[in-house]
Order: structure tokens, then C-alpha cells, then sequence
């Protein structure tokens, strides 16, 4: 498809944008120099005249330049940017950026491409980990949990000079590290475009370095990594045990340090947590700022869940929202996910949310969300309900008084968590999974007989769900 001249106001248009959001400086630099080469089957291509050039503009503007684009154009789902000599060459004296000069290393430096967003790779060896357009400062709700990290992430962005170093962000799944350590590079490259930002997880990080062995190639690695203004990398925990990784990040980060050059590391655990990680290593992590992100509480999910509910185009009335909060709390992906799922049934069905629609209709997530009840608590509520010791659920004692109790505490392991029968077993006292699958078979029979029984039962069940 050739542009047509509607596909040239759209370009200007974006170009128009960019010059707004970046400034004059940096869009002379680096944004005007690209010509618009053409549209295919959603692809937009953009020519630069170096490589040089292109590996600065995929890390620093193309997953923006997409955006943009897809607001003016909805059929355009990805940015392409080739070297190509047809581009308008650059004059040594206008524009050129006092940049610290990066080597055109385009696997390394494509890092933050966003994921459809592909430079044209000349050797085919571009990966694009992405920064999340959603994932900002804007967009991150703060509570008592994770105030501390998110205070800590906004001083690093902020900062003219390196505060802590590193910043160590850690914390459980689906917490927001990735989100903070995103939102501080969103950060810097809206207010200090001249910086260079690379973020990558853990796992990229060594895959390059892998690579650059193969490849014989570690210098540029090496040059690569030690030219950065900002490094981040995220998950960390991910390069335990993976010594010669280990080894050449721990390289990495004394040379930035040393450079006064910022690093921002995210993991599950805290540095001294590290297993698997060179003791200099950990102890090293912990010099800056340790930040940790606690579990949510139900007030930091509603206030998620309210904050990500305004913007839908589905009222979704606050009792639903409360429901949720109250219902998943695991982590904050997975109340993401619930809500989405509700916006988007809403929308099909063309029906107000209410909150049997949401029971009915998350019923097999909040199942799944119910099945967290630990075997520890199962025998704490039922030992307590039957008037018995919890150290009788894992005991050789087989009187009734107590093998009964047992046997539903372990029925109920069954019904509410995923644990298989062996597993089950171990938790009472070393029992085999025959026992298990016996006491199992015993409460559905005894439940079936007598229905007092079965009520008792039911009601542990929803004591245990709450
Ligand atoms: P982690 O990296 O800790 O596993 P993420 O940063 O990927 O977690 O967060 C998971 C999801 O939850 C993301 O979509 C993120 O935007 C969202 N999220 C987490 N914490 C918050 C918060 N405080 N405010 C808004 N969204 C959040
Ligand atoms: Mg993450």
C-alpha cells in the first residue's frame, strides 16, 4: 500500500505530537530525521538514516511513536524502523546531540521496543521486551503497602543526581514492581530525554549474555551494559544459581555504580533472601535503598479497583467493587483480570454489572481464589470446631472423637485446596493417600446418611471459604 495523503497528514500529525511531548531539542535530534517510508497491513515503516540512530529511536520513542500512531490510525498495530540510506542524512552541525554514544549493539538496545514494535533488524536479533503504556506514575495507586517503594521510585525518577544506589524494589507477584520500575522510566524519558534508560528483566539480561558468548561479541556486551545512565533490571531472583550471569552482572552493576550511573533492581525476595546468589552479590544489592511491597490490603484493592474501574465505559456500582476487594486477594493482576472480565461481558451482553452477575459469572475464579485456605487452617478450624487439639489432626490416636474430626479436616483439604492425596497424607501426621482417599470416601457417605452431618460439614466448608 503506498500513502496516500491521508496517511501523510496522519504522520505529521504524530510528528506534530512528538515535538510537543519531547521538546523542540531532543525532537531535532532524533525525531525529524525520520522520513515515513510506508504502511503495510498495519506496519508502519520509518527510515532513519543510522544505525546508530535507529537503535537510539526504538529505546527511546518507538513504542511511543506507536501509540501515537494508533490514535490517528486504528489500523496501524506496529512500528518498523530500517536504516536506510534514502533517508535524508543528518548534517554533522544541526542536530546532533552531545548523547553519550552508545554502540549500535541493536539487540541489546532494542530492549524496550515495545513487544510490536520490531526494528529492522539487519541480522534478525531483536527482542522487544516493552515498556507497558499503561504501567506510569499516573496510574499507580499508593496505599500503606506499597507506599514506601512507590515514595522510593518517585525520588529516583525525580532525582537530578543518583540518591540510592541501587534502588532495590522487592516484593510478591503481581504486586507492581514491574509497574514502578516501568513508570520510573516513562519518567525520565518524558523529563530527561538525553538519558539513556534501559530496562530489561533478568532473564533478557542473561540470554544477551549468552549470546555476546557465543557470539564472541562481549566487549560490545560489555559496552553496552556500561554506557547507561539508568539500568533496570527486573526479577533478579531469575539469575540465582546461574553463576557465570551472576558473575558478569555483578561486573555490571560495580562498573555503573562506580560511574555514579543509577541501578534499579526488582525481585521476589529480599537481598539477604537470595538464594543462589554469590554472597558479594546480595550484600552488594542491599547498599542502596531496600524497598519492599507488601501484600495488598482490601482498602489498597478497592482503591485499585476504583481507579481502574473509572475509566470503563460500564458503571460498575461500588457494592461489586467491595465484593471483589473482599474476594481476591492474592494479587493485583488478578483483580485486574476480574474486572476486565466483567467490563467485558457487560459490554457483550449489553447488561448493567450488578453483583449476581459478577458472583455468576467469577465463579470459577473466586472458586479458585476460595481453594487458598491452607491444610494448616483447615485443621485449626475444624479441630476447634470439634473441640479437639489441632496436634490430635497429625497424632496416632484413633478414637472417634478424634479420627471423625480428622477425617472431615482432611476431606475438606481435599475439597478446598490443590493438593493432591499424597500431600494431603504428609500434612496428617505422615498418613498414607489411601487413608485420605478412605477419609474422603467416608464424609461423602456419612454426608449422604445423615443430613445434620452433612450441614455440619457444609458449614466448616463456608467458615473455611469465608
Ligand atoms: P509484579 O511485577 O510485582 O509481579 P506488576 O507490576 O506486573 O507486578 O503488576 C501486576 C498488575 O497489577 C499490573 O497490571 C499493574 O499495573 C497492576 N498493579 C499492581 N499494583 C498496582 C497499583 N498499586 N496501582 C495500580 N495498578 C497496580
Ligand atoms: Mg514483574
Amino acid at each position: 500500500m503506498s500513502n496516500g495523503p491521508g496517511i501523510d497528514q496522519q504522520w505529521a500529525r504524530v510528528q506534530g505530537r512528538l515535538r510537543d511531548e519531547v521538546g523542540e531539542a531532543a525532537f531535532k535530534s532524533w525525531l525529524k530525521p525520520l522520513t515515513l517510508t510506508e504502511i503495510d497491513d498495519g506496519e508502519v515503516r520509518i527510515a532513519v538514516p543510522t544505525r546508530f540512530m535507529r537503535d537510539w529511536v526504538l529505546t527511546h520513542y518507538a513504542e511511543r511513536i506507536r501509540a501515537l500512531w494508533s490514535v490517528e490510525n486504528d489500523g496501524v498495530h506496529s512500528v518498523d524502523i530500517v536504516v536506510a540510506a534514502a533517508a535524508p542524512p543528518r548534517s554533522t552541525t544541526d542536530g546532533v546531540p552531545a548523547q553519550p554514544l552508545v554502540p549500535p549493539l541493536s539487540g541489546i538496545a532494542s530492549e524496550i521496543a515495545a513487544p510490536e514494535t520490531r526494528s529492522g533488524s539487519e541480522n534478525g536479533t531483536d527482542y522487544g521486551a516493552s515498556l507497558d503504556a499503561r504501567f506510569t506514575f499516573e496510574n499507580f495507586v499508593v496505599g500503606k503497602p506499597n507506599e514506601l517503594a512507590h515514595a522510593a521510585a518517585r525520588r529516583v525518577a525525580d532525582a537530578a543526581a543518583v540518591t540510592f544506589n541501587p534502588l532495590f524494589l522487592y516484593g510478591g507477584v503481581g504486586l507492581g514492581k514491574t509497574h514502578l520500575m516501568h513508570a520510573i522510566a516513562w519518567h525520565i524519558r518524558r523529563k530527561h530525554p538525553e538519558r539513556r534508560v534501559l530496562y530489561l528483566s533478568a532473564e533478557k539480561f542473561m540470554y544477551q549474555f549468552i549470546r555476546a558468548l557465543r557470539y564472541k561479541d562481549t566487549m560490545s556486551f560489555k559496552e553496552m551494559f556500561r554506557s547507561v545512565d539508568v539500568l533496570m533490571i527486573d526479577d533478579v531472583q531469575f539469575i540465582s544459581g546461574k553463576d557465570s550471569t551472576q558473575e558478569e552482572f555483578f561486573h555490571t552493576f560495580n562498573a555503573l555504580v562506580d560511574q555514579n550511573r543509577q541501578v534499579i533492581i526488582s525481585a521476589d525476595k529480599s537481598p539477604s533472601d537470595l538464594d543462589g546468589m554469590e554472597e558479594r552479590l546480595r550484600s552488594r544489592l542491599g547498599w542502596g535503598l531496600v524497598a519492599d511491597i507488601h501484600p495488598t490490603s482490601y482498602e489498597l484493592r478497592l482503591g485499585i479497583l476504583q481507579s481502574k474501574a473509572e475509566g470503563q465505559k460500564v458503571e460498575i456500582p461500588l457494592k461489586v467493587l467491595e465484593f471483589l476487594a473482599h474476594k481476591i486477594s492474592a494479587n493485583v493482576r488478578e483483580l485486574e483480570g476480574a474486572l476486565n472480565r466483567i467490563v467485558a461481558h457487560a459490554e457483550l451482553v449489553g447488561r448493567p454489572v450488578s453483583l449476581e452477575s459478577t458472583q455468576e459469572l467469577l465463579h470459577d475464579l473466586l472458586r479458585a481464589s476460595d481453594r487458598r485456605v491452607t491444610i494448616d487452617e483447615i485443621q485449626k478450624k475444624v479441630a476447634e470446631h470439634y473441640n479437639i487439639k489441632t496436634a490430635d489432626m497429625h497424632s496416632a490416636r484413633r478414637a472417634r472423637s478424634v479420627a471423625r474430626p480428622r477425617q472431615v479436616a482432611m476431606y475438606l483439604a481435599k475439597q478446598l485446596t490443590a493438593r493432591s492425596l499424597p500431600e494431603i497424607g504428609r500434612k496428617f501426621g505422615g498418613r498414607d493417600h489411601t487413608t485420605v482417599m478412605h477419609a474422603v470416601k467416608k464424609i461423602e457417605e456419612l454426608s449422604a446418611e445423615d443430613r445434620s452431618f452433612a450441614e455440619d460439614v457444609e458449614l466448616l466448608r463456608r467458615m473455611l471459604e469465608h
